[in-house]
């Protein structure tokens, strides 16, 4: 990996499949809601998760895709309800737990950044305890804009505060890798392999970690 010899002034995180093991959404929306639909609507499983993969396929990207007040209203079932129902499921990645302290002993403030929708984040940090670790917590959700959206960047920056040039980001979405490297995160990386039960995934141009704690050493405080 190449670094650029800056210090570490601030660790931006995404939640989901990076903080946190993304089976508890795979299982929210590849089995629990096409679940209750198939039962709602007698269908098979299949047929249930088909429609729930198409229906999702033709908002990808946009906030509306993260948002669970509008896919309740399309499936006419309260995801809320289910990701309360399924809340036992959450849980944090090897290693992140050990970054956080890890930053928090080195005075290196930790910002989350996602675009989980507010009442998911909540529960999530709840379930999870996390919530302390950090400094600033933002879902994109409070500024009409998902991650992957360009103008995202900007307002998010004006609104926390970091210098982006001085920061590292960890996500495990390529498009929003590449909308903060587009607007002037220099430093960011990729998660192998961001659910527990799931493949591996790439991210073809930027470096990529297991476990958080493997950026331990690169947030020293000291420079590299
Ligand atoms: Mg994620």
């Amino acid at each position: 990996m190449h670094h650029r010899p800056f210090k570490v002034s601030t660790v931006l995180l995404d939640m989901d499949g990076t903080l946190l093991d993304l089976h508890f959404d795979d299982q929210v929306w590849n089995y629990a809601l096409p679940g209750r639909l198939a039962t709602r609507d007698g269908t098979s499983l299949a047929q249930a998760k088909q429609r729930v993969a198409d229906t999702l396929a033709r908002e990808r990207g946009t906030l509306r895709w993260y948002c669970l007040d509008h896919w309740s209203e399309v499936f006419g079932l309260s995801l809320h309800e289910i990701e309360a129902e399924q809340a036992g499921l959450i849980g944090v990645r090897p290693g992140t737990q050990a970054f956080l302290t890890h930053l928090q002993s080195c005075g290196i403030p930790a910002v989350l950044a996602t675009n989980a929708h507010p009442r998911s984040l909540r529960l999530k940090l709840a379930k999870t305890g996390l919530g302390p670790y950090f400094s600033a917590v933002h879902s994109s959700h409070d500024y009409g804009l998902p991650k992957e959206h360009p103008a995202f960047w900007p307002a998010f920056v004006a609104k926390v505060g970091f210098d982006p040039a001085s920061s590292i980001f960890v996500d495990d979405n390529l498009t929003v890798l590449r909308a903060a490297r587009a607007w002037g995160i220099s430093e960011s990386y990729g998660i192998t392999r961001p659910s527990s039960t799931g493949s591996a995934r790439e991210y073809p141009d930027f470096p990529a970690v297991d476990r958080l704690d493997e950026l331990n050493e690169r947030c020293t405080g000291e420079g590299s």
